[in-house]
C-alpha cells in the first residue's frame, strides 16, 4: 500500500516536472521513411536492455549490430495531455527529432514489451492505447516496401 501510495506522488511529480518546465515536450513524430531507416534497423537488431528509471523516463542501453558495447541514454517517454512525448539526449534525437533510442522504446512498445505511463491518469499502458494518434506511425508502416534500400540517417554512428 505505501508504495502504492508513493508510485502514484511519483508520477504525480513527474507530470508537474514537465508542466513546469520552459517549452512544450516534444510529439513523437515519425520522420518520413521511418521504418526504412537505420535507427529503426538497428532498434531491432542491436543488442539493448531498457529500464524504467522513473514514470517518466527510460534508461536505454543500446549496443551496434556488430558491437557488444552499449552506450546508455536517458529517453522521455510517456503519454503526457493524451500525446505520445518522446525525448532524447543524444545528437541523432536533437538535430533530427528521431534516433535510435526513441526508435526502441516505440519498437518494445508496439510488440507489448514495455509499459508506459500515462501521466494524467497515472495508469501504465503495455501497448499504445486505441486512442492514441501518432503522426505519420500509421501511414508508413501501410506504404513501407521491405526491399527498399535502408536509408542513412546516422542511426548507426549515435
Ligand atoms: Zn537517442
Amino acid at each position: 500500500m505505501f508504495a502504492a501510495m508513493s508510485a502514484e506522488t511519483s508520477v504525480e511529480a513527474h507530470r508537474e516536472q514537465i508542466a513546469n518546465r520552459l517549452g512544450e515536450p516534444d510529439r513523437l513524430r515519425f520522420p518520413t521513411g521511418w521504418t526504412m531507416s537505420s535507427s529503426w534497423q538497428r532498434a531491432q537488431a542491436a543488442p539493448s536492455k531498457v529500464g524504467a528509471a522513473n514514470p517518466a523516463e527510460f534508461d536505454v542501453l543500446l549496443g551496434y549490430v556488430d558491437d557488444d558495447g552499449l552506450a546508455k541514454h536517458r529517453v522521455l517517454f510517456a503519454l503526457y495531455e493524451g500525446n505520445l512525448v518522446a525525448e532524447c539526449e543524444c545528437d541523432g534525437y536533437r538535430f533530427r527529432g528521431w534516433c535510435a533510442h526513441v526508435a526502441l522504446l516505440w519498437w518494445k512498445w508496439s510488440r507489448e514489451d514495455l509499459a508506459v505511463t500515462d501521466l494524467d491518469a497515472g495508469r501504465t499502458h503495455l501497448s499504445p492505447p486505441w486512442w492514441l494518434s501518432v503522426d505519420d506511425a500509421e501511414r508508413d508502416r501501410v506504404g513501407a516496401e521491405p526491399d527498399h534500400p535502408v536509408a542513412a540517417d546516422g542511426g548507426v554512428e549515435q
